[in-house]
């Protein structure tokens, strides 16, 4: 994933930019960047890599210089932005969250034509860029804005910073969100609410599917309209998002306690405690724990004093040894009791194994878990989804090729398995709690997750869970 901030203020808005832009530090661990605009100093830029630091660390020194009254900045799981171009259209800025699976395409499209792309270190075409060059195709920032709908497959939500203020463009089928916030001295736009409250903003529209707005310090106009369709990522409350955060109105955590209501309506383990293993599946416990009036335990404690949030190397062993490190398990709480566990999802499983050994280590009679969304039987095709890259990746995958006796098979066909009523899906089911080492392990079901949400089906974007969405 990545996310995105950007204010416009009668005054300057170097601080609110960076501070907006640091609360999207849990959705992106490779890149972070900003740029300003003033009349004085024209358009002013940083970017920095976070794979060995913080952003608030990393920008500390550039906010000393920057000046202006509109600003973006971005926290990115991939490549470097913003992207800052100079077009037919003027100068212009545009930071991105984006998947864009026709990617190839496109450059050899470019490249046909005699255009030319900055050379990145890794050899491929920076997607954000590929968008810069979308946009200045149009005769106007509107039209460049429609071209990139038009082109692109994928998902591209984005925020444009011209010299005549600041454009939020949401994907045409809203994956992602994009929220209008309002304060005394002008506006901000962000991708996640939780960025507002300390920063005096309150939340003041939803920019829909499609939809194109442009903000200055006196207010916003609507350049184009919403599409009818949406296809919100449901992945967004139950793992992404920031649990103060709302999207479509709908507060995060308030859903992620819905879910735990929602499994432990089905459940009938008699257990001793119930925990969430940190960070997000705290919030689907205490919902849990409320609905059972199981006490609500913290038999692992994440060790934040040096492990602040989710480092990413680029090491897979690594990844899972900085997992492990982090949390620590209390035994007084562990030792021969009957544990139920709440968490997001499980998409490799190897974490969630490795706990599962610590808590046997630490002496635990029995780990029951409950995961909050259905299995994820489909790789998603929208996002940039940084915990599974393949599907083979994926606990089900691995667990229905062991069933049907294939191995390393990466395409096929899950429509049974992601039935929760099927045998095929039990049996997976089954096979997954056999690797993982679980007492007991249940799935959301579908139908709960999306009454838990509280949007209608066909709004939403379910596709890991039952392959049902679309490009358009
Ligand atoms: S496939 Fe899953 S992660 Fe991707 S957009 Fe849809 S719900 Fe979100």
């Amino acid at each position: 994933m990545s996310g995105f901030f950007g204010s416009v203020l009668k005054e300057d808005c170097v601080n609110d930019v960076f501070y907006g832009t640091d609360y999207h530090s849990h959705l992106g661990t490779k890149r972070a960047g900003m740029t300003f605009f003033s009349r004085n100093k024209g358009f002013q830029r940083a970017i920095h890599s976070l794979e060995d630091g913080y952003f608030r660390n990393k920008f500390e020194n550039d906010i000393r210089n920057f000046e202006g009254n509109s600003g973006i900045g971005v926290i990115s799981d991939s490549e470097s932005q913003p992207i800052l171009v100079n077009s037919h259209l003027g100068r212009f800025a545009v930071v991105t969250v984006n998947k864009i699976v026709n990617i190839d395409e496109l450059e050899a499209e470019f490249l046909a034509k005699h255009h030319t792309f900055s050379e990145t270190s890794g050899g491929t075409v920076n997607p954000t860029e590929l968008v810069a060059m979308l946009i200045a195709e149009g005769k106007d920032f509107l039209s460049g804005i429609q071209n990139v709908y038009d082109k692109v497959k994928g998902s591209c939500s984005m925020l444009v910073l011209t010299e005549e203020g600041l454009l939020a463009a949401r994907d045409k089928l809203g994956r992602t969100p994009i929220i209008i916030g309002k304060k005394e001295n002008g506006y901000g736009a962000t991708f996640e609410t939780c960025a507002f409250s300390n920063l005096g903003y309150e939340i003041d529209k939803y920019i829909g599917p499609g939809e194109v707005v442009r903000i200055t310090a006196e207010g916003y106009e609507q350049l184009r309209k919403p599409n009818e369709k949406m296809q919100i990522c449901s992945f967004l409350w139950v793992y992404y998002g920031y649990p103060p955060s709302f999207y479509e109105g709908i507060n995060v955590d308030e859903c992620r306690y819905r879910c735990g209501a929602a499994l432990a309506r089905r459940d009938d383990v008699n257990a001793d405690f119930v925990a969430g293993i940190p960070d997000s599946g705290v919030g689907h416990a205490m919902g849990y724990s409320h609905k059972t009036g199981t006490p609500l335990k913290r038999p692992y404690s994440k060790y934040t004093p040096t492990w602040p949030r989710s480092f990413m190397p680029q090491n897979q062993n690594m990844r899972e040894l900085v997992a492990k490190m982090k949390l620590i398990p209390n035994k007084s709480i562990i030792k021969d009791k009957c544990g139920v566990f709440l968490d997001d999802s499980i998409v490799r499983g190897t974490q969630l194994k490795d706990n599962v050994t610590d808590l046997h280590e630490a002496g635990i009679k029995e780990v029951n878990m409950r995961i909050a969304c259905p299995p994820l039987t489909y790789p998603c095709e929208f996002l940039n989804f940084s915990r599974s890259r393949s599907s083979l990746e994926l606990a089900t995958y691995k667990a229905v090729n062991e069933l049907e006796n294939r191995e390393g098979i990466e395409m096929m066909d899950m429509k049974e398995y992601s039935d929760c009523n099927s045998e095929k899906y039990k049996a997976m089911v089954e096979k997954i709690r056999e690797h993982l080492g679980l007492t007991t392990l249940t799935f959301q079901t579908l139908d709960d997750l999306v009454e838990a949400i509280g949007l209608p089906k066909e709004r939403l974007c379910t596709h890991c869970f039952d392959g049902s969405s679309y490009f358009e």
